[in-house]
């Protein structure tokens, strides 16, 4: 797998799809493993812009509200220290967290901006795909998810297994494990490699 690979996991089958074809995939696949009646289930991506090998695909209960999928995104991707967080629409127009996920986002292939933290900002996509048969357990859940790409060190090929939270602004500063003690900025600023749009930022170090 490469730094640019855009397959991810489907959560209900185990299946290898690619970004694209997962929605196709999960509209299928979701139905299907349903025993009884499915519920209409908002199917919502999230995406990092900078970085497009990185997506969640969630289905989202009608009725859920944008701070549930603030909390996922958080628990999935982002909090490390409870930073605040926003969803705004067109002309950064604020969208309270107590409006529905179906409302905010209107029609099929509408977006949302969402930011964590306004500090060291984390900047997410979110995007209505369309509407989906699904069973919903909860209000909102991972339905698929990019695989977690591998980053070669910068001094050899192996893969990266740390990251330095300085040199990460420049899209560097991976290290593996012979080469985190001896990098520059020194251990203090190493961070873990994590499958997230937060990785080596404000101390983030994973899901937990
Ligand atoms: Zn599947
Ligand atoms: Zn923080
Ligand atoms: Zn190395
Ligand atoms: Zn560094």
């Amino acid at each position: 797998m490469s730094r640019g690979s855009l397959f991810g996991v489907c959560k209900a089958c185990d299946a290898r799809v690619g970004k694209v074809a997962m929605l196709r995939h999960l509209r299928k696949c979701l139905p299907a493993k349903i025993a009884g009646v499915p519920s209409e289930a908002l199917l919502v991506r999230a995406q990092a812009p900078g970085a497009p090998m990185l997506w969640l695909d969630c289905v989202v209960s009608q009725e859920a509200k944008l701070k549930v999928l603030d909390k996922l995104l958080r628990r999935t991707w982002l909090e490390c220290c409870g930073h605040l967080s926003e969803f705004y629409g067109a002309g950064r127009r604020k969208i309270s967290m107590n409006t529905r996920v179906g409302d905010a986002l209107g029609a099929e292939g509408s977006r949302l901006g969402y930011e964590y933290d306004f500090g060291s900002t984390t900047a997410l996509v979110i995007g209505l795909s369309g509407v989906v048969g699904a069973e919903l357990g909860k209000p909102v859940r991972v339905v698929a998810r990019n695989e977690p790409p591998v980053r070669p060190c910068d001094l050899c090929d192996q893969p990266a297994i740390m990251i330095c939270a300085e040199c990460v602004y420049e899209d560097r500063g991976f290290c593996c494990a012979l080469h985190a003690e001896p990098h520059p900025c020194g251990e203090d600023m190493l961070l873990p490699v994590v499958n997230s749009p937060r990785m080596g930022v404000c101390g983030y170090t994973g899901e937990d």
